[in-house]
């Protein structure tokens, strides 16, 4: 083994990345060195890519970019108990201080200083990654090694579609990408009566009935109440998922739902996005910010609904060698993808 690596790096401001040989990084004490076997690109490695306006704000060249992953540990640091190398992980991508107050509670998705892996910190779209013992997840060797490269995003799903009780419950989500889609299958599994999934875009509409939605609609020219027609709703949704990250869809969402309803938002709103804060009051709604998940129940969670039978396979929809990134990111601009996997293996 050399000692150096292939990693995708952001190597100045600007749009794309390079395939750049980089030293491959040492395990300090407390510290894991994972070799990488499957990424998956998120949403957020696509910003960077593009370089838009929030990775010009957020993201200092040069950075290796990444969180999605699945690999096996190869050296343990100084100090670091309970890991044997070769054994199969994932990791939380959100690096936490441990002594501020919501850590110290056991909350670290609200850490006041995290860092994000691939995004405040070298990623893992990479031969190896290295990151705190503490953030390393094992993973049963009986999930398939594809899904398990996208648990992060899982996560996110999880993490929103378990934030209120769905058994017997109409649930409206909007926004058909990668993580509505999975938030869509997770509510299916765990009781909602209906499950409704708005976008745009009729590709990830198909992918979003195909992962479990009862019914799906397309705002740009189909009206959502007939779809709660059809599912003979009276009321209006009992809980809805914001996963768009669009200001209509919110806003579409608050006037759809029954008094008392219950709102998780997840996708993150444009600077200034507008809602009728009246919507809210009078129908006595309860909204809830979701960042990142539980540390780490979720990906307790995670692990078990999968060993309970729900389905993620579907959502994969391109695999590629990591030499062919660009094919991958090209699949994700088109938006006509689901989850887009890479091979770190070393053999194109
Ligand atoms: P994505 O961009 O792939 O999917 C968003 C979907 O919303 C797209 O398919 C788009 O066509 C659709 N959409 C746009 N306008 C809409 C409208 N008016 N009504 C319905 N749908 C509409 O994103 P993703 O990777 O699935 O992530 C979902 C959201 O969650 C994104 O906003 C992302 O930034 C956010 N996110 C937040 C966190 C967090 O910790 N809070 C973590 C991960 C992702
Ligand atoms: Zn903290």
């Amino acid at each position: 083994m050399g000692t150096d690596m292939y990693a995708l790096v952001k190597e100045q401001a600007g749009p794309g990345l390079k395939l750049a040989r980089k030293p491959r990084p040492e395990p300090g004490p407390g510290e894991v060195l994972i070799k990488i076997r499957k990424t998956a690109i998120c949403g957020t490695d696509l910003h960077i890519y593009n370089w838009d306006a929030w990775s010009q704000k957020n993201i200092k060249p040069p950075l290796t970019i990444g969180h999605e992953y699945v690999g096996e540990i190869a050296a343990l640091g100084a100090g670091v108990l309970g890991y044997t190398l070769g054994e199969r992980v994932s990791g939380e991508g959100h690096i936490v201080c441990g002594h501020c107050r919501n850590c110290r509670a056991g909350n670290g998705q609200w850490c006041k200083d995290t860092k994000g892996v691939g995004v405040n910190r070298d990623g893992a779209f990479a031969q190896y990654l290295c990151i705190p013992a503490c953030n390393v997840v094992p993973i049963s060797d009986a999930f398939d090694e594809d899904i398990v490269a996208f648990f992060d995003a899982y996560g996110n799903a999880t993490h929103t579609a378990l934030m209120y009780d769905v058994v017997g419950e109409d649930v409206l989500i909007t926004g058909a990408g990668p993580i509505g889609v999975m938030a869509a299958a997770i509510c299916r599994q765990n009781g909602a009566r209906s499950v409704i999934v708005t976008d745009l875009n009729d590709y990830r509409l198909a992918m979003a009935r195909r992962m479990g939605a009862t019914d799906t609609v397309n705002v740009g020219r189909e009206k959502l109440e007939d779809a709660m027609h059809r599912a003979k709703m009276v009321e209006g949704f009992d809980v809805g998922l914001e996963m768009s990250g669009s200001g209509a869809a919110l806003s579409q969402m608050l006037s759809l739902m029954r008094n008392g309803g219950k709102i998780a938002m997840l996708g993150i709103l444009a600077a200034g996005a507008q809602v009728d804060w009246n919507e809210i009051i009078f129908k006595g709604l309860t909204l809830t910010g979701i960042y990142g998940r539980r540390m780490f129940e979720t990906w307790y969670k995670m692990g078990t609904m999968l060993e309970a039978g729900l389905d993620l396979s579907p959502l994969i929809t391109h695999r590629y060698h990591f030499t062919e990134f660009e094919k991958g990111f090209a699949a994700m601009n088109s938006g006509e993808s689901g989850k887009v996997i890479l091979d770190w293996s070393e053999e194109a």
